[in-house]
């Protein structure tokens, strides 16, 4: 495989992509002036059109992405997203328009945020949404900050937030940015939220639970309503991570298991696809209680016109421009109106038929720490190719000579050497079955010889990194 050389490499002084015309005017240089202008970007590339289409179009090619192939990876739900769905945020009336743009030009625009928050509250039982987050980290944000301003009002916004351990990474730092102190929750045998070690740690210190339901290992949190009682007994609140909701739309209601405020991941669940610090999109529902304290600006309706609202004195703030990543949400709506009720049920029930299917196929071969049901993931581990000093890595790598995106690994950090797959309801049962055929090959690997394990990959356009190396000593700047 022929290597791609860097921008910088294929460089040469004067190159230029246009050859502009000779000025016919008499040329005026100050213009400018006053503005920031350089001289020149120190090394910076010089490369005629052809070179920079075709440097970018080769690179471009050794990108894998979910339109090529099987994605599992967990957490993340790297499902197909329909083309019609940006083919509908494309159109001229949505790309074109101005977030300052007056009410009155923009009615459609705000109808679509309207009918989102709507529709999102309908889906998830709860009563008012934002949709400013950009991020699901941000939503998860948003929501402690929801939380402490309620607290505060009361007279105390409390000092803690008990997070179990098999919770993602972003719960602790989002209670933790919002100056509360993170205790963590075990989980039992099953996989689950310990509720005795819950009710011991929930004090009238405890602000609030963040829980992930179904959580990291795919489980589903089935004592939800109880956990919600012990915490609400105490004066706190039940926040839920609800970043995968795959496995729940359309068939039942985080609002009706007792949770105050939620936030979704847009960019998992409703079409657009999650990775690659693209747009993203973590609307936060929350109860009655706590909506006076949601960001402004609101969408409101007065006299059959939409208008943004910034009348809410006891609002958090504004904590995006505009209302939220618009397009990203443009989308969603797309997604949740052109599959419907029925639609968003089947989309639940086979993302979890996918992921069982996965699981009793793999599971004679992988290692599964909980064996609780899951749905629509499953997290295996290395255990049983441990013995031949074969890990999660070296599975994960080979994967990628069988055209198969590696899973998620090393996460959740209660699962050692953990591989956690999600299929998605958008695989085909045929390419369900290649992935499967991989996984036993790669396991019959690891016993007869592992060697192709730990050099893989083989075919792909690099090969095994040093990771240490490359986090430890960045080379972002090639000076030539
Ligand atoms: C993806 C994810 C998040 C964070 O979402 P971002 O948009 O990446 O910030 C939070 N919690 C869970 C369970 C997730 O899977």
């Amino acid at each position: 495989m022929i290597r791609e050389p860097l921008i910088f490499d294929i460089s040469d002084k004067g190159k230029r992509a246009f050859v502009l015309p000779e000025l016919d005017v008499p040329p005026r240089e100050d213009i400018l002036e006053g503005l920031s202008l350089r001289d020149e970007i120190e090394g910076f590339p010089q490369v005629s059109e052809v070179e920079i289409v075709r440097h970018f179009t080769r690179l471009s090619k050794t990108n894998y992405c979910v339109d090529e192939g099987f994605y599992p990876l967990g957490s993340c739900t790297m499902k197909y997203s329909p083309k019609i769905n940006e083919k509908i945020a494309s159109l001229p009336g949505f790309v074109s328009s101005h977030p300052f743009a007056p009410h009155d030009l923009v009615q459609g625009n705000l109808e679509v945020l309207k009918t989102t928050e709507e529709l999102l509250a309908e889906i998830t039982g709860m009563d008012a949404f934002s949709l400013q987050p950009s991020a699901g980290a941000q939503g998860e944000l948003v929501g402690m900050m929801l939380i402490r301003a309620c607290l505060e009002e009361r007279g105390n916004p409390r000092k803690i937030v008990l997070i179990p351990d098999s919770a993602h990474g972003t719960n602790p730092s989002s209670a933790h940015i919002c100056g509360y102190r993170v205790q963590e929750i075990k989980s039992n045998e099953k996989g689950t939220i310990d509720v005795s070690d819950l009710d011991q740690h929930m004090t009238e210190d405890v602000a609030a639970l963040m829980v992930t339901n179904p959580n990291t290992l795919g489980i589903f949190e089935a004592d939800i309503k109880k956990i919600a009682e012990i915490v609400h007994s105490k004066g706190g609140f039940v926040y839920m991570d609800g970043a995968n909701l795959n496995a729940l739309v359309g068939i039942c209601r985080p609002g009706d298991m007792d949770v105050d405020v939620i936030h979704l991941n847009l960019h998992k669940t409703f079409s657009t696809p999650h990775g690659g610090g693209g747009p993203g999109s973590g609307p936060v529902g929350v109860k009655r209680e706590l909506e006076p304290y949601l960001p402004v600006p609101i969408i409101e309706k007065e006299e059959n016109k939409y208008i943004l609202s910034f009348n809410r004195p006891k609002s958090i703030g504004r904590v995006r421009s505009y209302c939220g990543n618009f397009l990203v949400i443009v989308k969603a709506l797309a997604y949740i109106i052109s599959l419907g009720p029925q639609g968003l049920k089947e989309v639940a029930e086979i993302a979890v038929l996918n992921s069982d299917y996965v699981r009793k196929s793999l599971e004679n071969e992988y290692h599964l720490e909980y064996t609780s049901p899951t749905l629509h993931e499953s997290v295996f581990s290395d255990k049983l190719q441990k013995k031949d000093g074969v890990s999660n890595i070296d599975i994960a790598k080979r994967l990628i000579d069988f055209g198969v995106h590696p899973p998620t690994m090393s996460f959740p950090l209660i699962v050692h050497g953990a591989l956690m797959i999600e299929p998605t309801e958008t695989e085909s049962k045929n390419d369900l079955d290649l992935f499967i055929d991989a996984m036993k090959q790669i396991a019959k690997e690891a016993k007869e010889n592992p060697e192709i394990l730990k050099s893989a990959p083989h075919i792909s356009y690099v090969r095994r990194l040093d990771e240490t190396t490359a986090a430890r000593q960045l080379v972002l700047r090639w000076n030539k």
